[in-house]
């Protein structure tokens, strides 16, 4: 390419016409993104120039090319990822015909081993940007395998998608011939959203609207998380204690409610985990209960209220530091949720002596006044009192 001088421009408020709201807003914390941008796949390659003047290509799956990228790292030039690594069996310790694959390699490396050091997992921003770098290759070896495994993939009987990209008019059809076609395997393809939102709406039709819509957050201050973390550390320093910690205990929500049935029994259930602006990861849940919930069984598994602090003080502990909304409006006019002077999540909410069920689903939350048997709490923020009742 010419050296003409170009500028690239990353603007965080263009976002694409048609797409969700905020699934584009700038991230809150410090976090190592890449972006390779088409389908320069060899770009990433490391050039070696050699005193004799020539020059050698280390390709980003050749066994010296993370030593080369981060000596820091493996000041030994220790060998990296490469396609001739032998599994192991781990029962009889010999070796299999199969190969280790960058995915298995690669948390490998990043796992916390006990009586041995792993000083990758100290090293911070580097630590991110291998993380993220090592991903790329990841996700770059799957892509070449698809590409080259097209017919084995069948994609060929992929006519309606081929169908709905040439309608599109925005692809040239001539480039159609070298196109690869991503299967639904490959998380995070069109094909493979597109099965989950299949699946969902194929739920909601067969059994109706879901029974219980349950939000699953991460805190960074849960005790397995900090006891993971090194001297000095913060829990965003560690993605990867974040990301295993929460995925332990969403396995345990989803026992608790589908083994242990603590809503009754079951039908099915979905769910979709999303990062947050804030680097942390939640999941959104939908349950569809073999016995479908009454209106007089809700207020035993919502409440809206706070609880009281000598029934279970646990609780309430959880609910008056994580769960009230605020302080916006008059107490705080710059809180995120505020907008033309209104609190777009529409805090503080009505009073309501009884839940009240309507048919759209979404039942009204009983709120009880103080006067009423509702409880109040009196938050200190920036060093003011502020007294929050059910509202
Ligand atoms: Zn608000």
């Amino acid at each position: 390419m010419p050296a003409d001088d170009y500028a690239a421009v990353i603007r965080a408020d263009k976002r694409p016409v048609g797409q969700h709201e905020r699934q584009f807003n700038a991230p809150t914390i410090d976090e190592v993104a890449i972006v390779i941008v088409g389908e320069e796949f060899e770009s990433r390659d490391i050039i070696l120039h050699r005193i004799s003047g020539d020059i050698q290509r280390v390709s980003e799956t050749h066994r010296s090319y993370d030593g080369l990228q981060y000596p820091i790292l493996f000041w030994r030039g220790d060998d990296g990822y490469n396609f001739n690594i032998q599994m192991i069996n781990p029962q009889t310790d010999e070796g299999t015909n199969k190969k280790v694959s960058a995915m298995n390699y690669y948390s490998y490396r990043l796992l916390i081993r006990q009586n041995a050091e792993n000083h990758i997992l100290k090293c911070r921003q580097l630590f991110h940007q291998y993380i993220v770098d090592m991903y790329a290759k990841i996700e770059t070896k799957r892509l070449l395998y698809i590409r080259l495994n097209q017919t084995e993939l069948r994609s060929e009987q992929y006519i309606h998608l081929r169908d709905a990209i040439v309608n599109d008019g925005n692809v040239n059809p001539n480039e159609l011939g070298r196109m690869a076609i991503l299967p639904s395997t490959f998380t995070g393809s069109p094909r493979h959203m597109h099965q989950y939102a299949q699946d969902a709406t194929t739920y909601v039709r067969a059994y109706g609207r879901p029974d219980l819509f349950v939000t699953f957050t991460c805190n960074p201050t849960w005790n397995e998380i900090k006891e993971l973390l090194l001297v000095g550390q913060s829990s965003s320093d560690r993605h990867d204690i974040t990301a295993r910690v929460f995925k332990q205990k969403l396995k345990c929500l989803m026992d608790f409610i589908i083994k242990h049935h603590v809503f009754g029994e079951t039908r099915c259930w979905i769910y979709s985990i999303e990062w947050q602006k804030r680097g942390l990861p939640h999941a959104h849940i939908l349950f569809w209960l073999i016995n479908k919930i009454t209106p007089d069984q809700i207020d035993q598994i919502i409440s809206a209220e706070i609880p009281d602090k000598h029934i279970d003080p646990n609780l309430f502990d959880v609910v008056t530091k994580n769960m009230i909304h605020g302080p916006c409006r008059a107490f705080n006019n710059n809180s995120p949720c505020m907008s033309d002077g209104k609190c777009t999540k529409r805090y503080p909410r009505k009073l309501v002596s009884d839940t009240i069920t309507g048919n759209d689903g979404y039942p009204l939350s009983r709120r009880r006044s103080v006067e009423d048997g509702g409880k109040s709490v009196v938050l200190k923020v920036r060093n003011i009192d502020i007294e929050v009742d059910n509202r």
